[in-house]
């Protein structure tokens, strides 16, 4: 299942996906966390640094 990057749109396998600590979820591309400028990267970013990286499906959560 492919997700897609809430930076540029695209659907890409290989996005990342972070839960923030108030419960909002990020999906981003590796090329948006490296090198984007807009503000859901820029959080996403500081996800990544507090280790709030999803690996693979996580369930489902109500
Ligand atoms: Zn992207």
């Amino acid at each position: 299942m492919k997700r897609q990057c809430q930076v540029c749109g695209q659907k890409n396998g290989s996005c990342n996906r972070y839960i923030l600590k108030n419960g909002q979820e990020i999906t981003i591309c590796p090329s948006c966390l490296a090198f984007s400028n807009d503000e859901t990267a820029k959080i996403a970013r500081q996800a990544h640094k507090e280790g709030l990286l999803v690996k693979g499906d996580i369930k489902r959560q109500k």
